[in-house]
């Protein structure tokens, strides 16, 4: 698949037929399973100034919270409990001592719980030594979305501070130190074009990840690309964003892929609709209610409801079980084969 087949997939009225490809594909790669994780949203501080997120740090209308490090282990505890075979910690970025030391704390905290618990970290952007740290204390996966390919665009929608090249470095650096790594981008946001999202699709592929974040954008109040935003059409996102979901099954094949948060933000059957395009992955958020509805990083966001997911099974006829830990395809495969071509050197 070139970048022309891309755009003309992503151009397509005939949805109904790419979605069945990518689902026939997801079917023979990865199988009727879709993992779950469930969700903690630690920490709403962040030191970064992204244009689309209200998070932001000069968000002075978000109210900021920190979970306390005893009620972060109480949750981890409660999803041990409810035989989640994985969770994931997603937060503000923080780069300061306390916060790597917090990290550290819960993932050794899991780690005595269940020593096989699959944990998840999506904190941003750190230095190589605390992703090793992490690592080595036993956290196995990151995500840590490129949020756009498009240098240009990046830089449009990112405070001069942020760094293009330091994202991509971060990726390499994860990958290096032996993360089940994942990526992704934002879909829709104010002049990005089709060429530029068939480039996020290629540049997934080009960095050999092992999993998928993939959203669409959803304007945010009090943030500086909001009024951009009030021309961007949200429905025109979700349906770019299943496209992108469906295209990148069938060019990446065993990677996991989620179906995020913002997909069901949009529609109440987003995670479903994600699941049908191709996706494998759902994070049901377990955050406590007065932290969740602080964590927006873009508006409406609290309306979703998780309740449904683990009847989601009968309807899509597939295996929904929290305690599968769904490690992706693509990272057994591509370490198997290290493996062997290490021994054959
Ligand atoms: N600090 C972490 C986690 C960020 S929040 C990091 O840098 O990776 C997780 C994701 O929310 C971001 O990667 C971004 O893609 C998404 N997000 C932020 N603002 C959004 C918006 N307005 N609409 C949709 N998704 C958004």
């Amino acid at each position: 698949m070139n970048k022309n087949d891309i755009v003309n997939l992503l151009k397509t009225n005939n949805t109904k037929s790419l979605f069945e490809t990518a689902y026939a594909v997801k079917l023979a790669e990865v199988g009727p399973y879709s993992y779950l994780r469930a969700l903690i949203e630690y920490s709403n501080y962040c030191q970064r100034n992204c244009y689309y997120c209200g998070i932001r740090r000069d968000n002075i209308n978000c109210k900021r919270y920190n979970i306390p490090l005893e009620q972060a282990k109480n949750i981890i505890f409660g999803i041990n409990k409810q035989k989640y075979a994985s969770f994931l910690i997603q937060s503000g970025e923080n780069t300061s001592k306390n916060f790597i030391s917090e990290i550290s704390q819960l993932i050794e905290y899991a780690k005595n719980l269940n020593p096989n618990f699959a944990i998840v970290l999506s904190v941003g952007e750190q230095t190589k030594e605390t992703y090793k740290k992490w690592f080595e204390l036993g956290a196995e996966r990151y995500l840590l979305r490129i949020e756009t390919s498009d240098k240009a665009l990046y830089n449009k929608v990112h405070p001069p501070e942020m760094s293009y090249e330091n994202r991509i470095r971060c990726l390499i650096n994860l990958k290096e130190i032996g993360y089940q790594t994942g990526t992704g981008n934002l879909i829709g946001l104010p002049n990005q074009t089709i060429e530029s999202l068939a480039d996020d699709i290629l540049f997934f592929k080009k960095m050999d990840i092992d999993m998928l974040g993939l959203g669409p954008y959803i304007p945010c109040k009090d943030t500086p690309l909001f009024l951009t935003g009030k021309s961007v059409r949200i429905q025109k996102n979700f349906d770019f964003a299943l496209k992108t979901i469906a295209i990148c099954r069938i060019l990446l094949k065993n990677v996991n892929i989620a179906a995020s948060t913002a997909l069901q933000t949009i529609d109440t059957e987003g995670y479903i609709k994600g699941i049908k395009a191709g996706a494998n992955v759902i994070m049901p958020n377990v955050t406590p209610d007065i932290y969740k509805k602080e964590y927006s990083l873009y508006s409406d966001k609290s309306f979703v409801d998780d309740s449904q997911i683990l009847n989601y099974s009968k309807i899509l006829h597939e295996t929904i079980n929290p305690s599968l830990k769904g490690t992706p395809l693509h990272y057994i495969e591509s370490t198997s084969s290290r493996t062997e071509n290490k021994e054959k050197s």
